[in-house]
């Protein structure tokens, strides 16, 4: 079985596996059923120290990078992957403000005094996220933001948004903002009720007039794009994999446990004793390990500046989201009507795997991207 990920366990996994038993593990099937925003686990991962996981340790935070956030983000969605995403968005957001937002509020996020997130996906260019039409315009000495954003994960929850709009004035792509989520303007114009990840809480937002200082602008007028692609891409593609693969963890070893453990009492066999459903629990297996060789592999291209690093960027989501749709599907399929009456625990995980592969850059786009990698074509254009 897989102990890559386990052994030698760091510090940041034992802070975090108290939350894990305590907190979020109890609390998944009520945040399922209720469609509720996991806020005990985040008050506790506040206070564990593991929302300031990403920033550095000159501003009071742990100093990890994109393994610590993709390892810690896997162990949750093992348990609950609405509060695995809800983390996931805050890492990547918290990463962009590291890099290019003022101190104080980098000493907040640090100290789990602020929640921040991504707020990329609007209306208008919908998965294509790295082509806001939304805008922003010189009002004196501020900014004035209009947008229809279609998506921000803890939408009304989180206290900081990541935002993107076009140019201010210069050319390029996008360019990105730091706007408090109480600006006056911003409205949360819809709940949350989605197939799974229930207790996300990714809603449309939108703005009119909301205005912020120039101050806000994150890194350069136009320069979206670079920081999309430099700093966020990185961390959610790995981390989006790790929530993938900790539903994929999961749901292998429900699954495996409950054919184990159930009897065809008038033949004196067990589910296991079918090669049939065994040769599906191996795949299921496979498909999970695989993943999680890719995830680790792409890790070690990354942070060892591997010629092939940019195309593990790409690949580990994709390879992640669409085998996290098959294991769960398996599971599902292996466990049976048990299953299905929500018996065996994997029927939340198959719902909540559906996610990564339409979450942007979403599978299909990926792929487009993988090949023209591959075919030596330029990405964009
Ligand atoms: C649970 C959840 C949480 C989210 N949280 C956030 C968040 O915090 N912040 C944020 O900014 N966004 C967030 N999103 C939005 C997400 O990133 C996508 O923008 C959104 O899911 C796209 O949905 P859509 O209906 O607009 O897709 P569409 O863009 O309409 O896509 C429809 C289909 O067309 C395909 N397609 C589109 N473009 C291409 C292409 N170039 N090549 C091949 N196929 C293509 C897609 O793959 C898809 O199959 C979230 C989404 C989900 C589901």
């Amino acid at each position: 079985m897989s102990t890559a990920t386990t052994v030698p366990r760091p510090s940041y996994l034992d802070a975090l596996e108290p939350v894990l038993t305590g907190i979020i593990a109890p609390a998944a099937g009520e945040i399922d059923r209720t469609a509720a925003y996991p806020q005990a686990a985040l008050d506790a991962l506040a206070q564990a120290g593991l929302l300031g996981l990403v920033s550095a340790k000159e501003v009071g935070g742990l100093g990890e990078g994109i393994r610590a956030a993709t390892l810690l983000v896997e162990r949750i969605a093992r348990h609950c992957a609405s509060t695995a995403l809800v983390v996931c968005m805050h890492y990547a957001a918290a990463a962009v403000i590291e890099a290019h937002g003022p101190r104080a509020v980098r000493e907040a996020i640090a100290a789990g005094r602020a929640v921040t997130t991504l707020a990329f996906s609007e209306a208008g260019s919908r998965s294509h996220f790295w082509a806001p039409v939304s805008t922003a315009t010189a009002s004196g000495d501020s900014v004035r933001l209009d947008a229809r954003k279609s998506w921000i994960t803890a939408a009304g929850k989180a206290d900081l948004y990541v935002w993107s709009s076009c140019p201010l004035t210069a050319e390029g792509m996008s360019t990105i903002w730091l706007v408090p989520a109480n600006a006056e303007g911003l409205r949360v114009t819809a709940p949350f009720d989605g197939l799974g990840l229930r207790g996300n809480y990714s809603s449309p937002v939108t703005a009119d007039g909301v205005i912020v200082s120039q101050d806000a602008m994150l890194g350069e007028d136009g320069k979206g794009f670079d920081i999309m692609m430099n700093s966020v891409l990185p961390y959610f593609q790995f981390m989006s994999a790790g929530c993938c693969l900790g539903m994929m963890e999961a749901a292998t070893t429900k699954a495996a446990a409950h054919v184990g453990g159930t009897t065809l009492e008038h033949i004196g066999q067990s589910l296991a004793d079918l090669p049939t459903v065994r040769a599906y629990v191996a795949r299921m297996r496979i498909k999970t390990d695989m993943v999680r060789a890719l995830l680790l592999d792409g890790l070690d291209a990354l942070e060892n500046g591997r010629a092939d690093a940019i195309l593990r960027v790409l690949e580990v989501k994709a390879a992640a989201g669409e085998m996290s749709t098959e294991v769960t599907d398996l599971a599902m399929r292996v466990s049976g009507g048990a299953a299905f009456r929500k018996e065996v625990g994997v029927e939340r995980h198959f719902r909540d795997a559906r996610a990564a592969t339409v979450m942007a850059p979403t599978t299909d786009a990926l792929y487009d991207f993988i090949g023209k990698a591959a075919c030596g074509l330029p990405l964009f254009g």
